[in-house]
């Protein structure tokens, strides 16, 4: 095992992988950091009833590695990192976990910043809190930045607007449809902008009572979680778990485009190849769900002064700028939106004095096929 992952990190160019385990608490975590090149490596902390061991090392290692390049497409200070705790969330999630975990976070000294991710919430933060300060979304009501996934959501509708400018020359949502899998945090309220916005919307989650209230909410229509990426829609977007797009997938789907806030959704980088023979336009997950950390790092700078909410959504409107600018150089190169996205993290990587980053072998194999 401890071969294997020294090998996965090599390949990734991975800098540390901590194990964790409270008897006590029965905390089963791994923390993994990616890159600390242009500052401490924030990330989430997932809590998931991973089948086994290697199944979260897997996740946690691909999940901290696309925290580098988020970070660094959207120029912020920040390395990437991330933790996932095994378990499930909604059973075996008690405060003397939480404290065990936010002591593990604590030992790494700030060279890893937590934060909420699935399976987790602002209240959850606020136990980490008792036990470490390297800790951010914690509540706004205690000077935190609060919930980051509002401001995920924001980005993510804008980056809804940008993709149809691209394929319609109108970026107005209003009777577009957009099938969003995954109403959870971020999917109910990137649900209700565009509902708000005129949108006609497609749900579907896992948890029946999630669905339930959207499809009521957004006057939306509800399928089934298997039938969602196959539903006929102008925008797909994934808001759920990574892995969705993938060899067995995108024969199937009936989008124009994809959009969403769901992290790793390619499985191998070749999918972001069978996207493009099927002309579909993807917009990179990791640049489009930087609300998040823009949030998180807004609250970070705040200091004393507290989080300032108007300078954060100032911030996120860079991420439709960023993308057009990602499907522009995609257009001109003749390379996917994925190599592109790639390509500028890499750039402001090497920039920062980073001359070893090491660009990710997907962004190679995600060319053009054609
Ligand atoms: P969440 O746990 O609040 O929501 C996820 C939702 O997806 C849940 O309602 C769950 O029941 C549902 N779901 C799970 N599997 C599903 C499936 N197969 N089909 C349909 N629904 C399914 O999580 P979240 O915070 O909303 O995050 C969603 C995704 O966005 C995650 O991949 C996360 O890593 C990513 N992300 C979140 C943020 C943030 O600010 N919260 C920021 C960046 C990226």
């Amino acid at each position: 095992m401890a071969t294997d992952v020294l090998k996965d990190m090599q390949r990734g160019g991975h800098e540390q992988v901590v194990f964790c385990q409270d008897a006590d608490s029965g905390l089963r975590a791994i923390i993994a950091i990616h890159s600390t090149l242009l500052g401490p490596a924030l990330g989430g902390v997932r809590m998931w009833p991973y089948a086994s061991t290697e199944d979260a090392l897997r996740d946690v290692l691909r999940l901290a590695e696309a925290m580098t390049y988020k970070a660094a497409v959207a120029g912020l200070p920040l390395g990437g990192g991330k933790a996932v705790i095994i378990g499930d969330p909604k059973r075996a999630k008690t405060e003397s976990l939480l404290r065990a975990f936010g002591r593990a976070v604590e030992g790494l000294g700030g060279r890893y910043l937590t934060a909420e991710d699935v399976g987790m919430t602002v209240a959850d933060m606020e136990v980490v809190r008792k036990e470490t300060k390297h800790v951010t979304g914690t509540s706004e009501k205690t000077g935190g930045s609060g919930d980051p996934s509002y401001l995920t959501a924001k980005g993510v509708f804008y980056a809804v607007e940008t993709c149809l400018k691209e394929i319609y020359r109108d970026p107005s949502v209003k009777n577009r449809t957009v099938a969003i899998q995954g109403v959870g945090k971020v999917g109910y309220q990137l649900g209700e902008l565009l509902a708000t916005a005129g949108a006609r919307l497609i749900i579907a989650d896992t948890d029946p009572q999630r669905a339930m209230l959207a499809r009521r909410e957004f006057e939306g229509w509800k399928v089934e979680p298997d039938e969602i990426l196959q539903a006929e829609c102008d925008v797909l977007a994934p808001c759920a778990l990574g892995g969705v797009l993938n060899r067995k997938t995108i024969p199937k789907l009936r989008c124009r485009a994809i959009a969403g806030a769901a992290n790793n959704q390619l499985e191998e980088p070749a999918d972001a190849g069978r996207l493009e023979e099927r002309r579909i336009l993807y917009a990179p997950d990791y640049v489009i769900s930087a609300g998040g950390i823009i949030n998180i790092l807004v609250g970070l700078q705040g200091g004393r002064k507290g989080y300032d909410r108007a300078k954060a959504e100032r911030l996120a409107k860079h991420i439709p700028v960023t993308l057009q600018a990602i499907f522009s150089k995609a257009r001109a190169q003749g390379i996917t939106t994925a190599q592109a996205a790639e390509e500028l993290a890499a750039a402001r990587l090497e920039k920062a004095g980073a001359k070893k980053a090491k660009v990710s072998p997907r962004g190679r194999k995600s060319r053009r096929v054609r």
